[in-house]
């Protein structure tokens, strides 16, 4: 199963940063693209206990409601000194407003000063309306610093330094970020079995 040029492709998120960062790995190709955020689709409550279960969950939601092919993107980042959260509950740290300034300062509340490692996960799953479906997983490690810095990317970015560099991945173009970035290595599992060049 290939994605085609002209094939509608539904980002199922309402996450403004994930999105730009899906649309960015998805511009060489030709597909239509829009997003569950945008057509005013719900977001799932996300009732399983893994990365997996959950993208799953949210791309088969979107496919169900739109009929199209769908792209979901469960992520988040681990801290194995925090037993692995945020991990699964990194979007519900930042509480229902969304205020990733809270979920990072939890962080450091619990884990004070001192550099941590951590990796985020992505994990992406594309659905079709015919019940198929593909998971593709990766990670980016690297160390938690503190305090926050840089104004670029979302989330845990500004907090979180990949391995072999000094600067946060928030302090890094796109571009950059993608070089490491658990998004960007899923994605390219995602582009080397799905997509063809166009
Ligand atoms: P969910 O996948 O919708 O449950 O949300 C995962 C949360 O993890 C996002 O809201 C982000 O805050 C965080 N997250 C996921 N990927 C990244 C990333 O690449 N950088 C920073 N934070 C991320």
């Amino acid at each position: 199963m290939r994605l085609k040029a002209g094939d509608t492709l539904i980002l199922a998120t309402h996450n403004q940063g994930k999105l730009e960062e899906i649309q960015t790995l998805l511009s060489p190709y030709s597909l239509l693209i829009n997003s569950s955020g945008n057509l005013n689709i719900e977001e799932p409550e996300e009732t399983e206990d893994t990365f997996e279960g959950n993208a799953l969950l949210k791309a088969r939601y979107t496919v169900d409601k739109t009929r199209h092919i769908s792209l979901a993107d469960d992520s988040g980042l681990v801290v194995p000194a925090l037993d692995g959260l945020p991990g699964i509950y990194s979007a519900r740290w930042a509480g229902p407003d969304r205020d990733f300034a809270i979920a990072r300062e939890k962080i450091h509340t619990l884990l004070g000063d001192e550099p941590r490692n951590a990796y985020f996960v992505c994990v992406l799953v594309v659905a079709w309306p015919d019940g198929t479906s593909k998971v593709f997983k990766a990670e980016s490690h690297g160390t938690l610093t503190w305090p926050a810095r840089g104004e670029n990317g979302f989330g845990y970015d500004p907090i979180f330094v990949p391995l072999g560099d000094t600067r946060t991945y928030a302090q890094m173009t796109k571009s950059e970020k993608f070089r490491t970035s658990a998004r960007a290595k899923a994605f390219k599992l995602f582009e080397n079995e799905m997509l063809g060049r166009v």
